[in-house]
């Protein structure tokens, strides 16, 4: 039945919006012990200047780093690969605290749920006292949400993962930008070794742009890799 839900964008948004409300949501990544490595990240964490959330720091066996939560339910997860080595922490992890203080996997969601409504409405307002018959308003009514929907999940991704980078760029030393390539070189997704579909799809912005923007920041700085 959640498998069902989650193919319509407009209950694949909103359910975890409501989910946010429920002390239970997180209660299995409460339960789950901290990284051995929370110490050295929260002190990378500490040394970005504003307030921050309460963030948890737990081990995970993806590759990359990622977060959950959201300010609504007053709680962050940072996940951390063991296999992201010390020396590449502070950008990944500085990149992870733009997506905290942004709370960008709500706003992501607040904007596909926006998008889909939208996608659905307004068709639907522009079919009244047309010729076509019902099935046809509905296929294409139906065809504008998902268009909408997977439009604003790739443009609103790539529009966090650069503010996310350029705020990582920002607060990250010259030696820790220099890990910062190092870093991307690493977890270069495999779709980019992919045809253009496949590029055009991702909701994050190539690799090679990605380490071109630190290079420059590098250059800014006067010290070019
Ligand atoms: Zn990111």
């Amino acid at each position: 039945m959640s498998g069902l839900l989650n193919a319509v964008p407009i209950f694949s948004s909103a359910l975890p919006i409501l989910a946010d409300f429920l002390p239970e949501r997180y209660e299995r990544y409460d339960k789950q012990p901290p990284s051995e490595r929370s110490k050295q990240i929260t002190t990378i964490i500490d040394k970005i200047p504003g307030k921050k959330p309460p963030i948890k720091i737990i081990d995970n066996n993806d590759p990359n780093c990622s977060v959950l939560g959201s300010n609504l339910a007053k709680k962050f997860f940072l996940f951390v690969s063991p296999d992201i080595e010390d020396a590449l922490l502070p950008w990944a992890v500085t990149h992870e605290l733009s997506h905290i203080l942004h709370d960008d996997l709500f706003n992501l969601r607040i904007a596909r749920l926006t998008a889909a409504v939208a996608g659905i409405v307004i068709p639907m307002y522009l079919f009244q006292g047309s010729i076509y018959d019902t099935f046809t308003k509905i296929f294409c009514s139906f065809s504008t949400m998902l268009a909408a929907d997977l439009a604003t999940d790739i443009l609103y991704g790539r529009f966090r993962e650069c503010r996310a980078d350029q705020f990582a760029n920002a607060y990250c030393r010259e030696e820790e930008l220099k890990q910062g390539i190092q870093l991307l070189k690493k977890l270069v997704p495999p779709q980019e070794k992919e045809g253009l579909l496949c590029r055009l799809g991702s909701t994050h912005p190539s690799a090679k742009s990605r380490i071109a923007h630190i290079q420059q920041e590098l250059k800014r700085r006067g010290k070019e890799d």
